[in-house]
């Protein structure tokens, strides 16, 4: 078995999903087990959605005419639409008269984008002639612990999807992103989450492959949004991949390597809108005997929390003291620097949980924290043990003007991490992109620009 996981924009509108269902067809001899993301842009609409019925103001007639565009240009009728939007109506309904809204409550209206998508994408595979069916990734066994909004999912889950899914003879097409807690209720695994789902099933079938269509060639040197010239990377090593998601890379889910590490299967990522192009394989491959740079990226979003003491000098277990703190409080501490009196750490910039934690915090020392951060992080095999790339990262910052906030390079030398001023974000990604991922060449021209 194979799974094959189309993001947003794969199954963004009906040209995208007969691509969909064109790719699905040609390797039905894999034995596809397809999972997919909403239409793209539809869980921020749905997010949305709740919070103006927050206010009494919700209104879901341009999210209906959406997927109902979608399903008539690709000559489809779905009849399980009717009944979804009712539910959706009736739940933000429910919102809109107690004016509030839990984190329970959006995943279960954020559920909507993708529990639609999977009868579009089914109904287009079987009027094509591929036997198909929508499947709700709960129905097929996935379940979670009750942290909504990034919900984990448990292990019993495995061997429920195998016994569901393994010898089904129609082509599962089943919701990224949603499964549900022991209580039944609707949970999502976090934004971006369906390539996580994609692994999650990916082990549980034991399947020979994951691959991860989306709208770029593969895992590039660079976001090529941000970097023009950002080229893919034809392979890399599950230790590469893991950190340019967990650094920022959007295009996989920090959490996707983790059940395909355990069970060793390979995951590709591909490019729907040129599957024949080039593409990139993350496997257990034999790392690189040399230090090698694989992508430049930035993660926005985060603070950088510094705490000063002089309680610090010469004391055991401070450490120990915050990362209780942040454990308690449920908030990871992702990059982190000490000196004598001091503790700088960036953490996702999480409105429902940073207050009480930087309150506690207080009680430990003084605590400043800068908002306008972002980490950019130079990835790849050994990077850390190359004086060559520490010295041109340091120098090309230097050269741009760009202060840094913070330094971090840990043990395994995966991945050097700045924290830099929002602003300098781009400047600093793209200067560090043209002196150490471009061609010798290309790079010597980038730089006299
Ligand atoms: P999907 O909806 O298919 O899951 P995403 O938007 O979540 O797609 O992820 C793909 C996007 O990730 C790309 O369009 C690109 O802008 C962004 N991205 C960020 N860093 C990288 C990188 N290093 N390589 C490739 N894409 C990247
Ligand atoms: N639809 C979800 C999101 O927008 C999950 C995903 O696309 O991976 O976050
Ligand atoms: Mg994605």
């Amino acid at each position: 078995m194979i799974v094959m996981k189309f993001g947003g924009t794969s199954v963004g509108d009906a040209a995208n999903i007969r691509r969909v269902v064109e790719l699905v067809r040609a390797r039905r001899a894999d034995r596809p087990c397809v999972v997919v993301s909403a239409h793209s842009g539809v869980t921020d609409a749905l997010l949305d959605q709740a919070q103006k019925a927050v206010a009494g103001k919700h209104d879901v007639a341009p999210l209906r005419e959406r997927h109902q565009k979608i399903c008539e240009e690709l000559g489809v009728t779905v009849p399980e639409h009717d009944g979804l939007f009712q539910e959706l109506a009736d739940l933000l309904r429910g919102i809109s008269l107690v004016a509030e809204s839990t984190p329970r409550l959006l995943d279960h209206v954020a559920s909507f984008g993708e529990r639609l998508s999977v009868h579009t994408v089914a109904a287009a595979l079987r009027a094509a002639g591929v036997p198909a069916s929508a499947v709700m990734a709960y129905d097929a066994g996935l379940k979670t612990d009750s942290r909504y909004q990034k919900a984990k999912p448990l292990p019993e889950s495995f061997d429920a999807i195998a016994a569901n899914l393994a010898t089904r003879a129609e082509v599962p097409v089943v919701t990224g992103f949603i499964a549900k807690d022991a209580a039944g209720s609707i949970t999502t695994i976090g934004r971006n989450g369906s390539d996580y789902s994609a692994s999650l099933f990916g082990r549980a079938l034991r399947a020979s492959e994951i691959q991860i269509w989306t709208d770029v060639p593969g895992v590039m040197t660079a976001d090529p949004r941000l970097v023009p010239d950002a080229r893919p990377i034809e392979s890399m090593t599950y230790d590469e991949a893991a950190e340019i998601a967990f650094c920022g890379g959007k295009v996989l889910h920090p959490a996707t390597l983790q059940p395909a590490v355990e069970a060793d299967i390979p995951v590709r990522v591909l490019d729907t809108r040129n599957p024949s192009g080039p593409n990139t394989v993350i496997w257990r491959e034999v790392p690189p005997s040399r230090p090698v740079v694989r992508t430049v990226v930035q993660k926005r979003g985060i603070c950088l929390v510094n705490i000063v003491t002089p309680r610090m000098l010469g004391a055991h277990g401070y450490m120990a003291r915050i990362f209780d703190v942040a454990a308690r409080h449920e908030v990871a501490l992702d990059m982190i620097a000490t000196t004598e009196i001091s503790v700088s750490a960036t953490v996702e910039d999480d409105r429902r949980r940073l207050p009480a934690l930087l309150a506690e915090l207080q009680t430990l020392g003084e605590v400043t924290i800068d908002g306008q951060v972002s980490a950019v992080a130079v990835v790849g095999h050994a990077v850390g043990e190359s004086p060559e790339t520490i010295g041109a990262i340091f120098s090309t910052l230097a050269r741009e003007g760009i202060a840094l906030r913070m330094v971090s390079m840990g043990a395994r030398r995966t991945n050097v991490g700045i924290v830099v001023g929002e602003a300098d974000t781009a400047r600093a990604v793209q200067s560090l992109h043209a002196a150490l991922c471009l061609e010798p060449e290309k790079a010597k021209a980038a730089t006299a620009r």
